[in-house]
């Protein structure tokens, strides 16, 4: 609620952090913050929205989508297309963001992020299976799943 120095420099933190992954789109809880905030970058600079919420989405759109919580995998993904997002930026000014395609996409992945969806949960049986025997396989030379990958994909 209170946009303080905490917020900035948490914020210009994950900044950093989403181009050093290098990635266009990280929310706060990807850092391990419980505050509801993004940071993305869709080719025009980086821009923080906080309190976001999704107000309106329309149509449809596949693409194949990363993240950084998932290293190395990407998957076709189909969702809404148009979305209408509504948040606050850094000064505490109201934000109402329209965006198709790309940056339509970043927008609804971090949405998930900050309401505790992970990429994997996204996904169709086949893909799903698929995640399921690769993870497996990465898990067998790993001795821990730190973000519990694996239990998301047994859903
Ligand atoms: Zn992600």
């Amino acid at each position: 609620e209170e946009i303080d120095g905490g917020v900035a420099s948490l914020v210009a933190q994950m900044i950093e952090t989403m181009y050093a992954a290098p990635g266009v789109g990280l929310a706060a809880n990807q850092v391990g913050v419980s505050r509801r905030l993004f940071v993305y970058d869709a080719g025009d600079g980086p821009i923080t929205v906080i309190n976001p919420r999704l107000v309106e989405s329309e149509g449809e759109f596949t693409y194949t989508e990363a993240c950084l919580s998932v290293p190395g995998h990407a998957w076709d993904i189909t969702r809404p297309d148009r979305v209408h997002v509504i948040g606050l930026d850094l000064d505490g000014n109201e934000l109402s963001l329209e965006a198709s395609e790309f940056e339509g996409r970043i927008f609804q992945h971090e949405l998930d992020h900050l309401d505790g969806i992970l990429l994997v949960e996204r996904l169709d049986d086949d893909q799903r299976r698929e995640a399921r025997a690769m993870l497996r396989r990465e898990f067998t030379s790993a001795p821990v799943d730190p973000d519990g990958l694996a239990s998301l994909l047994e859903r």
